[in-house]
């Protein structure tokens, strides 16, 4: 991991994600490490923060439960407290902001965002559009999640994973009409249909994904359209490597890119 962060920091990251991702206590107990759930976020917290040594700022991440696929609305309650308890980790392990991402639902992203908006941390929310890019998995258009994720107090709201940078550019453009707050893209690097919009459900999935990967100059282009747009947040989500990130720092223009 370490190695990991230094690769993405080299590559021109202003922002190391800690590798919090589905570091709920429920999520790590499915997997048989719930017992150390303080542990984990604390160290991925730690090891982002050894490598940024004040040169890029920390950020951590929390993702959805996937308890509201499972049970439905019923487990807000619980949701409520696995939340509480992530971000109180993060926060303690003294992160500079949080993204919530990767969410499907706008309901459950707005439960997060309540707990997150606790911590008086600065917030990104990012939402996933599967399996059409039109709207969430619950019914809101883009424009719906991004007006209602800055209602509930997010600084920064946008997009992240499923699709490439291309096709996930309508979803940007519509949350930067709706909105009037900067707008976040962590794309995939994958490419997607028309038919199938989201990679995860491509036949490609999991196994062959190297052949729909996507080129490095796609990145870059990316960077110049969404510096052009407007779209002031930009990093790269499943399938991205630090080559990804560096096209895309050649395409902003920062760093010695
Ligand atoms: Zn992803």
């Amino acid at each position: 991991m370490r190695e990991l962060h230094r690769e993405f920091l080299k590559a021109g990251s202003q922002v190391l994600q800690a590798l919090t991702f589905f570091g709920t206590r429920e999520k790590l107990t499915r997997s048989g490490y719930g017992e150390q759930t303080e542990v984990i976020n604390e160290a991925a917290v730690k090891i982002a923060r050894e490598v940024a040594e004040g040169r890029a700022l920390v950020a951590g991440s929390v993702s959805r439960t996937q308890l509201f696929e499972r049970q439905g609305p019923s487990a807000a309650d619980l949701v409520r407290d696995l939340f509480t308890e992530q971000v109180r980790l993060l926060q303690r392990a003294r992160v500079d902001f949080l993204i919530l991402e990767t969410f499907f639902r706008l309901d459950e992203m707005l439960i997060a965002l309540e707990c997150a908006r606790s911590s008086s941390l600065p917030l990104i929310a990012t939402m996933s559009f599967r399996p059409r890019i039109t709207e969430s998995s619950d019914g809101h258009s883009p424009a719906e999640c991004a007006r209602a994720m800055m209602g509930a107090g997010a600084q920064i709201v946008g997009a992240n994973c499923e699709q490439e940078p291309k096709r996930m550019l309508p979803i940007l453009r519509e949350m930067r009409e709706a909105v009037d707050i900067p707008i976040a893209a962590q794309p995939a690097a994958f490419r997607t249909g028309d038919e199938t919009p989201c990679f995860t459900r491509m036949p490609q999935f999991p196994d062959q994904l190297e052949t729909i990967q996507i080129s490095r100059q796609e990145f870059n282009d990316f960077a110049r359209t969404a510096k052009a747009e407007g779209i002031g947040y930009v990093g790269g989500c499943c399938g991205c490597n630090a080559a990804y990130i560096r096209a895309l720092a050649r395409g902003l223009g920062v760093g010695d890119a």
